[in-house]
């Protein structure tokens, strides 16, 4: 499928135009950055794999009736999505305490919530995505309404529900990640849809049994074997095979694919 002019390159993703008006095409990439991009690296095979996470939870989301970007994975690295227009607001779902609240707020790393915690950022890299309450992203009309809002903490709740079950299923505790969601205009009509990407790269994962981190936590903290651990979560979602190998199915017919050739 054609690209059609880059419309945005973040830190992991870049967004090209689409082939028809309303839509886009997200690339994956394998850069992987860290502390508001002070640490930066590749990790070879990173987009492929998150393409395939990504792709994998999405679906079963708009399954159950989340509305997402996702149109459909077109190859390796990139899919075609709804054009949305972003909130400026990061959604944090947190169901153990670690990473920045911990460091915040002093709670031991750790510490099951007794219910889930949703926390808000601005997303502007200039200011670090600084910490914000929920009046000031309806004063500032980062959302466009207190209404819109309540949704999407259910949407956020409902997910987190979704999620935890999709991980516990297969032994990973779902620690916490972040949700983007945006307005798109689908048939004339005005949606709110979750974008951007569900991976290791926006969630916090933790083996049930040992809690061995399979998350960006492994690259943060440099404890080596990132990619392998994006593998793993991908072999237990049943998106790889057992070598490590993706099943790609092309023309009806599957075939393996190398991760690191593509
Ligand atoms: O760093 P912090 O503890 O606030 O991160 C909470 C969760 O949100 C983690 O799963 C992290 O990977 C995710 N996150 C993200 N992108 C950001 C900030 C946090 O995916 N810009």
């Amino acid at each position: 499928m054609d690209k059609g002019k880059k419309l945005y390159e973040g830190k992991a993703k870049i967004i090209f135009e689409g082939p028809e008006k309303g839509t886009a095409i997200q690339h994956f990439k394998d850069d992987a950055t860290a502390f508001n991009n002070q640490k930066k690296s590749t990790v070879e095979g990173k987009g492929v794999l998150n393409n395939r996470i990504s792709e994998h939870i999405l679906n079963n989301l708009n399954q159950i009736g989340i509305k997402t970007h996702l149109i459909k994975r077109l190859n390796m690295r990139e899919q075609l999505i709804h054009l949305v227009d972003i909130m400026p607001v990061e959604f944090i779902v947190r169901n153990i305490a670690t990473g920045s609240l911990t460091k915040r707020l002093g709670i031991p790393d750790g510490t099951v919530l007794s219910k889930p915690l949703i926390e808000y950022s601005y997303k502007n890299d200039d200011l670090g995505d600084p910490l914000v309450a929920k009046e000031h992203i309806i004063e500032f009309k980062w959302v466009k309404n207190e209404s819109h809002l309540n949704l999407i903490n259910n949407m956020c709740l409902r997910i987190n529900d979704f999620m935890q079950g999709l991980f516990r299923g297969v032994g990973i505790k779902l620690v916490d990640f972040k949700l983007e969601f945006g307005i798109a205009n689908i048939n004339g009509v005005d949606k709110i849809i979750l974008a951007d990407e569900i991976s290791p790269d926006t969630c916090r994962l933790w083996d049930v049994v040992s809690e061995k981190k399979l998350d960006k936590d492994r690259f943060r903290k440099d404890l080596g074997n990132v990619i392998q651990a994006y593998q793993e979560v991908a072999r237990r979602l049943g998106i790889i095979h057992e070598d490590g190998n993706i099943s790609e199915v092309k023309f009806g017919k599957p075939r393996a694919v190398n991760i690191k050739k593509n």
